[in-house]
Order: C-alpha cells, then sequence, then structure tokens
C-alpha cells in the first residue's frame, strides 16, 4: 500500500516577536510584547487609540527601533540596533492611513518607482507588472493619471498595489480605511480581503469589525502597551475573557 502523507506541513512562522519593549522616552509604549504570526495567518489589532497598534506594526518593518526584546522576520533578527533593516524592509508592504502616494507622479510611476530603483527591474517588465497589480485592485484604467486625480478609495487601492509591486512576504496595514468616506471603505476592504484569501500573512490594525470577524484569523486587543487577549474572532468578540476587552467593545460595537 501507499503510505499516505500528512497533507500539511508544520506552520511556519514568519514573525516571532519576544518580550519586546519600547520607550518613547520616559514613555513606556510597547510593553513585553510576546507574538507570533504564522505564514499566511491574516491578524487584526484593535485596540483604543493611544494604546500602541501603530507603533507595534512599524517596529515589524523596522520603521520604530525597540529598546527590548526581539523581532524576527521570515528567521531574520531585528534587535535593538538597526541591524538587517534593509533585509527586514524586503520582506514587508505597508500601507497608510493616509496614502503616502508620491503627488507629481502618474500611478504607474508610482508603482514601478521602487522595483525599478530598489530592485533593479527592467522598466518594461516592471511597467508590466504594475498594470497587472493595478487590474488585481480593479482599477487598470487609472494607470496614466495622478493620485490628486484619483478618489481615496482609487488612492488606497494603488497604495496596496505599491506594496504588493516589491513582493513582499507580510503585508502591514494601518487604519487603512479610516480616511476614506464610507462609500469607498468597502472597496478597499475588498481588495484586503481578495489578498488574504490568496494566502499573504497581514497584519491589519483597523476599527473595522465586520472586516475583524469575517477576514481574520486571529484578533489580539492592544491596551496600554500590551496585549490584554487574543483569540479567534469568535471567542474575542462572542466570549471575550477580560473586562478590558468587554469594556473595548461595548465601546465599539
Ligand atoms: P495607536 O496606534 O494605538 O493609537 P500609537 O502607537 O500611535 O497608538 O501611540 C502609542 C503611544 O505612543 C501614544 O501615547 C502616543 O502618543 C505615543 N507616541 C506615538 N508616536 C510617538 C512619537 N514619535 N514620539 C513620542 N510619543 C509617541
Ligand atoms: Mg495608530
Amino acid at each position: 500500500m501507499e503510505q499516505v502523507m500528512p497533507k500539511e506541513m508544520p506552520e511556519k512562522e514568519i514573525i516571532r516577536c519576544h518580550n519586546v519593549n519600547k520607550w518613547f522616552g520616559k514613555l513606556h509604549v510597547l510593553k513585553d510584547v510576546n507574538l507570533s504570526i504564522k505564514k499566511g495567518e491574516v491578524l487584526v489589532i484593535l485596540g483604543p487609540s493611544g494604546s500602541g497598534k501603530s507603533t507595534f506594526i512599524r517596529t515589524i518593518n523596522g520603521l520604530e527601533d525597540i529598546q527590548q526584546g526581539d523581532i524576527v522576520i521570515d528567521e531574520i533578527t531585528l534587535s535593538h540596533d538597526i541591524k538587517h533593516i534593509e533585509a527586514i524592509r524586503k520582506e514587508t508592504g505597508m500601507v497608510f492611513q493616509q496614502f503616502n502616494l508620491f503627488p507629481h507622479m502618474t500611478i504607474l510611476k508610482n508603482i514601478t518607482l521602487a522595483p525599478i530603483w530598489v530592485r533593479k527591474k527592467p522598466k518594461k517588465e516592471a511597467e508590466k507588472e504594475a498594470l497587472e497589480l493595478l487590474e488585481r485592485v480593479g482599477i487598470p484604467e487609472q494607470a496614466n493619471k495622478y493620485p490628486g486625480q484619483l478618489s481615496g478609495g482609487q488612492q488606497q487601492r494603488v497604495a496596496i498595489a505599491r506594496a504588493l509591486a516589491m513582493q513582499p512576504e507580510i503585508m502591514l496595514f494601518d487604519e487603512p480605511t479610516s480616511a476614506l468616506d464610507p462609500e469607498m471603505i468597502k472597496e478597499v476592504l475588498d481588495v484586503m480581503k481578495e489578498l488574504a484569501k490568496s494566502g499573504m500573512t497581514m497584519l491589519v490594525v483597523t476599527h473595522e469589525m465586520g472586516f475583524a470577524r469575517e477576514v481574520a484569523d486571529r484578533i489580539v486587543l492592544f491596551d496600554n502597551g500590551e496585549i490584554v487577549e487574543t483569540g479567534t474572532p469568535e471567542a474575542l468578540f462572542d466570549n471575550p475573557q477580560h473586562d478590558r476587552t468587554k469594556l473595548f467593545l461595548s465601546q465599539i460595537l
């Protein structure tokens, strides 16, 4: 008889945060944060304003340094110094609340700039890939326009395409729909949903509870620089264990 091999490989942890501590001067903003994320996992980060969510995801791609602990991304250690920062940056793509597109460049230029200059991709190839990415985020017809000619939702989809053009292993989203008019939120969340389905590892700070419930594999609740509670969407929303989680949910839902 042919032996049946187990289908699932042991799941690889692509991000490991161990006792991460960060201070801004005397302000202790990340307190012993321990968190591991598996390849392909979608993690939603919830928490009140000022709880350290942005600071946390910014540490993942080295936009913020840390004073204690370790962050290991795809086996590359990002410690207190900025050693390996370039290697880490190649692993991660980031999408911000404010889309941060270059206003004086066309959409196509915005997307191809880094692949051409950082990755040394031939221009033709970079442009072909950029057009495919614009197709993927649903706005192939906008390639030759400037950011100011696009709606907020379209600009945020360009920002996602631009991050994807660097072929990151991990995508970080910091409140990607918070600056959008309500009617544009769905088009951005739909692109993120598609990305999640495609197997991308994602860390998403958001207040969109529908997205969190539907798309997240796991949710963490930050409060005051600490992870208060971690769980599946069902566990966290329907059966929160901690008073601080209950309080947060009662304020937001
Ligand atoms: P969140 O994203 O959850 O709203 P942040 O990570 O932005 O929280 O901020 C956490 C804490 O760190 C807040 O008290 C904030 O005021 C402070 N903070 C954030 N960035 C800086 C900075 N560059 N310098 C000093 N304090 C900062
Ligand atoms: Mg924030």
